[in-house]
């Protein structure tokens, strides 16, 4: 079985699903996951806010416009009565749901709540039009199997028990429509796989039934050499090994949840990222083989922080480390980049919802500086740390500011931090010594 998942933007219009439609009705079984339409989770996400702001008239405006498009789209996509009036009374039922929220306080359960209602609508929507296509099609709800343990962990032995029993127990059908994103947590209360999770579904999927491939279907064909939105003449590659695919979503290129690979590797399944508007394209395989070498391509995460903690004492004082990463550990923040000396460390984290109480505590044994706003810039290549070629990046580097650099964590993957005002030019002067 093949696992095929498509973002927002690929079921964002009635065009784009009828895309989504061809390109799914042939070539066998398969599960498909569908995130919200584009535009929908932010929109309920915001909504939340509203919530948490007491800001009714807002939230109530926001549900306004949102059921409006909705009813456009299905006036547009479905054409049998039955299937539109079934398909509208879902809507309505939802936005009931939603404006019932309107009344209610703010809590993490609510957000979840809200937030998962645009997979809900997605498929349900989805579904009806293949019906009405004709198509053998039927939807698996994903709170029938999809679990998270306490560690926020796909529980796969849970997944592959309870989907593999749907599946079975009910009548087959050609293509199994699912929401990605949402799951239960390890209490059974709504959860989900965070912003972006849908990729992650799909690949959790494709490991617990041992799909023969899981593609990711959308806008762009695969993953470029550099962010398209900020540099020029870039190109998508064509292969990438699982660990180059993983530093790259994990650095900041955007087209993949950092988690996606994770799933597959160790069942050697591959991920094939494809264009929803251009089907043709070869897009980006990602399997265990290794292609080509050098920098393959270069990917920038933002909203980074900087932190330096300096100890007098650090020259022979074992367990300074210790001390540091202890206070990391207990705010379960984690750390991205690092680098020593004889008397400090510097790191950055990405998340600083406990920045605050973090640098507190260090400042009890050290002198502690923080810099926002910085940008990791990755380089991604399989064994670039050792290409003959790579040493030239030095060069590069007397144009413009780096903060730090970390080479040879990983032999794939070198990272400078600069400032993100310089951002785009260290993205572009390192294209353009790398690529041109
Ligand atoms: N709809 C969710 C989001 O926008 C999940 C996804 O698109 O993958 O984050
Ligand atoms: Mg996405």
């Amino acid at each position: 079985m093949l696992v095929l998942k498509f973002g927002g933007t690929s079921v964002g219009s009635v065009e784009n699903m009828t895309n989504v439609k061809n390109i799914i009705k042939s070539g066998g079984k398969k599960v498909v996951v569908l995130s919200a339409m584009s535009g929908t989770t932010n929109i309920l996400v915001a909504l939340s806010e509203n919530i948490r702001n007491g800001e009714v008239a807002e939230g109530n405006k926001t549900l306004d416009a949102l059921y409006i498009k909705y009813n456009e789209t299905i006036n547009e996509l479905l054409n049998q009565s039955d299937l539109k009036q079934e398909v509208g009374n879902y809507i309505d039922g939802v936005f009931d749901f939603l404006r019932s929220c309107l009344k209610e306080t703010y809590s993490e359960l609510l957000y979840n709540n809200i937030v998962s209602q645009g997979e809900f609508l997605s498929t349900f929507i989805f579904s009806r039009f293949l019906i009405q296509e004709g198509m053998n099609a039927c939807l698996l709800p994903a709170l029938d199997f999809m679990r998270i343990d306490r560690n926020k962990e796909p529980d796969n032995f849970y997944i592959r028990q309870n989907l593999n029993r749907i599946i079975d127990g009910i009548p087959p059908a050609d293509i199994y429509i699912t929401q990605g994103f949402i799951c239960l947590d390890a209490d059974g209360e709504m959860s989900n796989l965070e912003r972006g999770g849908s990729d992650y579904t799909a690949t959790i999927i494709g490991s617990v039934i041992n799909a023969e491939e899981v593609q990711i279907w959308t806008d762009i064909d695969g993953f470029h050499n550099n962010d398209p939105r900020f540099v020029e003449n870039t190109h998508a590659i064509s292969d990438l090994s699982y660990d180059e695919a993983a530093e790259l979503a994990y650095f900041g290129a955007k087209i993949l949840h950092p988690q996606t690979v994770m799933p597959v590797r160790k069942f050697d399944i591959p991920v094939r990222l494809k264009n929803t508007m251009s089907p043709e394209s070869y897009g980006t395989l990602i399997t265990s083989k290794i292609h080509g070498e050098g920098i393959k391509a270069i990917a920038a995460k933002d909203a980074i922080t900087a932190i330096k903690i300096k100890s007098a004492r650090m020259l022979n004082a074992h367990g300074f480390l210790k001390k540091v990463f202890e206070i990391f550990e207990k705010y379960e923040t984690p750390i991205d980049m690092i680098t020593t000396s004889e008397i400090a460390i510097s790191l950055t984290i990405d998340d600083d919802s406990h920045l605050e109480s973090i640098v507190e505590e260090l400042k009890k044994f050290a002198l502690v500086e923080v810099d926002n706003n910085q940008s990791i810039v990755c380089l991604v290549g399989h064994s670039i740390i050792f290409h003959e070629d790579t040493h030239k990046l030095f060069q590069v580097l007397q144009d413009v500011n780096v903060r730090m650099i970390s080479y040879g964590g990983s032999n794939n993957n070198i990272s400078l931090l600069v400032h993100s005002d310089d951002k785009l030019e260290t993205l572009r002067k390192v294209h353009n010594y790398v690529f041109n």
